[in-house]
């Protein structure tokens, strides 16, 4: 039986290639009785800063099994847990028996999309994916051109293009679920993303990180499979209205045309407003949620370093890169880190002309000279000033509209130093730092609602003593961040996944409120497919 050798702790300066040693030395085995091992996962650990030290977890095979049992008895000690390796394996049904009339749709192209359309592909359902954006290279210029200072392209942008939000975030690949769903996602991503082999490994290591350069090969790759397996992709096709009535899905009218379909999965991401708002005139159901908004603080990387990997910190970059990290405040609202990027960029992630909000980014090697982290505060519903179920994204649309209106038309970012924010005075003079078109001097109060205002107030103070005064004085901040999860959930049956109100809409995504990031939106879109898997029969034709 295969063992699980669990919080196996080395130095970061003990070479990978003696694991296989260290494995024997905490099974109290020899290293002959060591059959196949692989590392399931591999953190780090930089709370004592004189001694950083990687956490492995592992699978391994042992020969002779009796030879461990007493260390096993005494594992209650060890800082090392053995334990029987019984992970269940990845499983798809068999196609169900419902006769599916039509190719099913899936709207989006984001990782939710995409993966389920690749499962569907995959099992013989031949999807077609409609996306509103263009291909990635495409938008790549698009991107390019409008952090350049050019104009704002309304279906080529941040959030909307073939990979959705995935594609220019910053690729980290955490996730909270695990399982073997969690797995199959890293490896199918992993799969695609060709030559350039990342380290550490996005499947073992704790913390995955594709970077923004990496992911567009990805999101292509996941487009081929799914046109290899006999699915279609659309480009610069936009849902604009659904056809249905009392037996369920009929059709997708689109900005190409209307296309016939008994079943639609819906993962489109949670900045397409046009599109809620075609599914609340359509009285699709769909519930008010909490959602997170605050502001986006920066720091000279070389800061971060020294704070999380102390004094040696500089041999540690050469051999660990950029440190990231993570803090929470407690208060009336806590106001959390969200998306940190080592080394990374604020980008303007504006998906609609006349409206701002920031978000950030890194490349592969994270090596931008500055650190940037999201520091939000999940804003409940009653604090959403509106009670229709889109008073959420109307609170999001009056600040970023304000942002657009601070930042004098240009896409210039509000900003205001740490120190300055939290004693209400404006800032004279802007450090330097990673956002492109350029800052502007305000006061971030007026892109928050109040009580967010009160929390990051409250909450740098907090993080500043954390730190023992380090991370106020050099932090600058930039917003408004309002993207950082969906203002509403577009309701949908936990078993079946089908929405309540549409029989063959299946809501799936960040953007349906079922995910927070790359590989649960993956993951939302993988277990949607296998519902409509076991339920109904492959298409035929
Ligand atoms: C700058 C940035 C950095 C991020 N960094 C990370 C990170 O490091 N790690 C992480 O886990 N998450 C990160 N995220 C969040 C992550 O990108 C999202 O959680 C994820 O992409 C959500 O996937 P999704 O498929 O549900 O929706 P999306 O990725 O938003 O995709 C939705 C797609 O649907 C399309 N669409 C919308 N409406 C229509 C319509 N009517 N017709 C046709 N197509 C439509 C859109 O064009 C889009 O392509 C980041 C997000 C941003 C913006």
């Amino acid at each position: 039986m295969p063992l699980r050798v669990n919080n196996l702790r080395l130095s970061i300066e003990e070479p990978e290639g003696n694991l296989s040693l260290h494995l024997a030395r905490a099974l109290g085995v020899t290293p002959a009785d060591v059959g196949h091992w692989r590392v399931l996962r591999k953190s780090l650990d930089v709370r004592d800063k004189r001694q950083l030290q990687f956490v492995y977890n592992f699978a391994v095979e042992v020969h002779d099994e009796q030879r461990i049992a007493p260390h096993r008895a005494g594992g209650a000690q060890s800082p090392v847990q053995i334990e029987p390796y019984d992970d269940p394996p990845f499983t798809m049904p068999e196609p169900g028996k419902e006769p599916l009339p039509g190719r099913p749709v899936v709207v989006g192209s984001g990782p939710a999309g995409l993966v389920c359309g690749y499962f569907l592909a995959l099992h013989g359902y031949r999807p077609i994916v409609l996306e509103r954006g263009t291909p990635v290279n495409e938008r790549i210029h698009d991107v390019q051109r409008f952090d350049a200072g050019g104009a704002f392209h309304p279906e080529s942008n941040y959030l909307f293009g073939e990979g959705g939000a995935g594609t220019f975030s910053d690729g980290k690949l955490t996730c909270r679920g695990t399982g073997p769903d969690v797995m199959r996602v890293l490896e199918l991503f992993a799969e695609c993303k060709g030559q350039q082999i990342g380290k550490p490994d996005i499947i073992t290591y704790h913390r995955p990180h594709l970077g923004s350069n990496r992911l567009p090969a990805v999101v292509k790759a996941i487009r081929r499979k799914i046109i290899a397996h006999g699915g279609e992709v659309r480009f610069h096709t936009k849902v604009e209205d659904l056809q249905c009535d009392e037996q369920g899905m009929r059709g997708v009218e689109t900005s190409s045309g209307l296309i016939a379909t008994p079943l639609v999965v819906l993962a489109i991401g949670h900045s397409a407003r046009d599109t809620y708002e075609m599914l609340a005139r359509r009285a699709v159901p769909m519930t008010a949620k909490p959602f997170q908004f605050g502001v986006r603080v920066e720091h000279p990387q070389t800061l971060i370093n020294s704070v999380q990997y102390g004094p040696k910190h500089a041999a540690y970059e050469d051999q660990l890169g950029n440190a990231d990290y993570s803090l929470v405040a407690h208060g009336e609202h806590d106001l959390f880190t969200f998306c940190m990027c080592a080394g990374g960029h604020i980008i303007p992630s504006v998906s609609q002309e006349g409206y701002f909000c920031t978000n950030g980014m890194s490349l592969s090697k994270r090596d931008s000279p500055f650190a940037n982290s999201g520091l939000v505060v999940t804003v409940p519903v009653e604090a959403f000033e509106g009670t229709d179920v889109l008073a959420g994204m109307r609170l999001q649309e009056r600040y970023e509209k304000k942002a657009f209106e601070l930042g004098k038309g240009a896409y210039s970012v509000p900003t205001q130093r740490g120190v300055d924010f939290v004693k209400d005075r404006m800032t004279k003079v802007i450090p330097p730092g990673s956002y492109p078109r350029g800052k502007l001097s305000a006061d971030l109060r007026e892109v928050l609602p109040p009580l967010v205002a009160k929390a990051v107030k409250h909450g740098l103070m907090q993080m500043d003593r954390r730190w023992h005064g380090r991370f106020l004085p050099d932090a600058v901040l930039t917003g408004p961040e309002t993207r950082g999860s969906s203002p509403v959930r577009i309701d949908r049956d936990s078993q079946s996944r089908e929405s309540p109100g549409v029989r063959g809409l299946y809501p799936i995504g960040e953007g349906a409120g079922y995910a927070g990031g790359i590989v649960s939106a993956a993951v939302d879109g993988l277990r949607t497919a296998r519902a409509i898997i076991q339920r109904y029969a492959q298409v035929e034709g």
